[in-house]
């Protein structure tokens, strides 16, 4: 058993890993050693916590451990690299069904009551615990079913819905005034008054219809900021648990998790040019559409096809060559091919680069972990803003997989759903190849007019083997 001064140094010190493995994270260079932080900060989290005062019963503890040990294991091995936003998404609703489990708990338990102030302070901690954990969890699980392909990724429009939400958040506060003070169950306690269970209830099921109707209005290229807005929602479920708990470290640890799930989602949305409230409120105040309602892009003129060893040529022939990968790298698993591709060209003598999208895949830095997985060069690797610019004085540019985080129409089509939205403007370098399967729409399913360019060329075939193919004939 460790004393209470020892658990709240292992805390301070689980604390201080977090914030390093946070920085490090920040960094393609660093972000090994940041997970590793990051682990050794929970390890010694959960150590503590086990072998604090606070546990009584280690039979049910080392069971329950046991079995969310061997999901987690089990997840961990079998999901794919294209699979990981499904499973953050996932595991944020967890977070946020624990904040609800644990609010009901810490309600119901009659000598976790306090009184005066500290009650009034503990009862707000539970309702607020309980409402973000509960609309974190619906909305997280909406969020795993539209990123999954299980529910539609259009944005769902209900009449009056910002008044649907805004009637939601009244009623909300209504009932947060009326529970303050109320008993769990009928002619119980002090004041006389035991509606405190089914007030909490009510509240539960609201939070929980405002999650499904929240995310279900968000339409597909949208997805990023609402999966970072609900990890940041389950950061601020996770420290409400925390007051409730009067647990220091997961106050702190949440309110981690909370900020920098915010940051994450304001710097997206500053990446894809839209307005973080107008975002999560599924256009609210927006002029432009909203996303994934379709678009008046109809295909103009055709799309001129190229085989690998044509590409092959170009290439040999050019000084310089920019890659951009998208989704579809992730879903052949080209990555080690493209390295490979790479590696070739530069010992040609020829200047490559990547262009990497801030959206670019289903979650931010999807291609830079994928590069990083296939060895390329990090110096290699560039971000949107330092090389946008420099696409215009390239010879030959790549696009594999990627769709919409190189579709013009996000700069002239104010009709688009995309539109506004930065994108890598490939289509001013000398040559454009896109490598992709057919001519499908992205994510966001817009049509792409960059396909029918006259300095495109479409590479037809899943881009493992047509990156194969470009690699037998250099
Ligand atoms: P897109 O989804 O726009 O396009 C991917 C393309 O890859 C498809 O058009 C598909 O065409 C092609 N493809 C699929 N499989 C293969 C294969 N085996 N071989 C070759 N090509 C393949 O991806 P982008 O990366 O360009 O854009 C990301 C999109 O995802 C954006 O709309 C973004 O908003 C959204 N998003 C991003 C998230 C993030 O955080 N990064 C999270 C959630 C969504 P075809 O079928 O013809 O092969």
């Amino acid at each position: 058993m460790m004393n209470s001064g020892m658990v709240t140094a292992a805390y301070i010190i689980a604390a201080v890993l977090f914030i390093l493995s946070l920085a490090g994270l920040s960094k393609q260079e660093t972000a090994r050693r940041g997970n590793q932080a990051g682990i050794a900060g929970m390890a010694i989290a959960v150590l503590a916590t086990i072998i604090g005062d606070g546990v009584q019963s280690y039979g049910v503890l080392l069971v329950m451990v046991g079995i969310g040990g061997a999901i987690g294991a089990y997840l961990a091995r079998r999901v794919e690299m294209t699979e990981m936003p499904e499973l953050v998404a996932i595991l944020h609703s967890f977070v946020g069904l624990a904040a609800v489990l644990v609010g009901f708990a810490s309600y119901l338990t009659p000598e976790a009551h306090h009184v005066g102030t500290e009650r009034t302070i503990h009862d707000v901690e539970i309702y607020l615990g309980i409402l973000i954990g509960a609309l974190t969890f619906t909305g997280s699980v909406i969020a795993f079913g539209k990123l999954s392909g299980k529910v539609g990724s259009k944005p769902l429009i209900l009449p009056g819905r910002h008044m649907i939400n805004l009637g939601i958040g009244v009623v909300c506060l209504v009932l947060l005034f009326l529970f303050i003070g109320q008993a769990p169950e009928a002619g119980a306690v002090e004041t006389g008054k035991g509606w405190g269970t089914f007030i909490l209830v009510v509240m539960t099921l609201l939070a929980f219809a405002f999650g499904v109707h929240m995310v279900m209005a968000i339409g597909g290229a949208d997805m990023p900021v609402v999966i970072s807005m609900l990890n940041s929602y389950s950061g601020w479920a996770a420290a409400a648990t925390g007051f409730m708990l009067s647990n220091d470290l997961l106050i702190v640890v949440g309110a981690l998790v909370g900020s920098s799930g915010a940051i994450l989602s304001y710097i997206m949305c500053r990446a894809m040019n839209r307005k973080f409230f107008s975002v999560i409120m599924g256009g609210w105040g927006d002029a432009s559409p909203s996303s994934g309602d379709g678009g008046s892009d109809e295909p103009q003129g055709e799309a001129v096809a190229i085989t690998a060893d044509e590409v092959a040529a170009l290439c040999k022939d050019s000084e310089s060559v920019v890659i951009v990968p998208g989704y579809g790298m992730a879903v052949a698993h080209a990555q080690h091919p493209v390295s490979e591709l790479t590696t070739q060209l530069k010992k040609a003598g020829i200047n490559v680069r990547f262009a990497i999208h801030p959206v670019a895949g289903r979650m931010p830095g999807h291609m830079n972990v994928l590069l990083a997985e296939a060895n390329v060069p990090y110096d290699l690797v560039l971000e949107m803003d330092e090389i946008n610019e420099d696409l215009s004085d390239t010879d030959v540019v790549i696009v594999i997989g990627a769709n919409d985080i190189v579709n013009p129409s996000a700069l002239d089509n104010p009709n688009s759903p995309i539109a506004g939205m930065p994108v890598l403007e490939v289509w001013n370098a000398k040559t454009v190849i896109v490598s992709k399967r057919s001519m499908a729409t992205g994510y966001a399913g817009v049509e792409n007019p960059l396909f029918f360019k006259e300095n495109t060329r479409m590479l037809f075939g899943d881009a493992k083997e047509s990156v194969n193919g470009i690699l037998t004939n250099l």
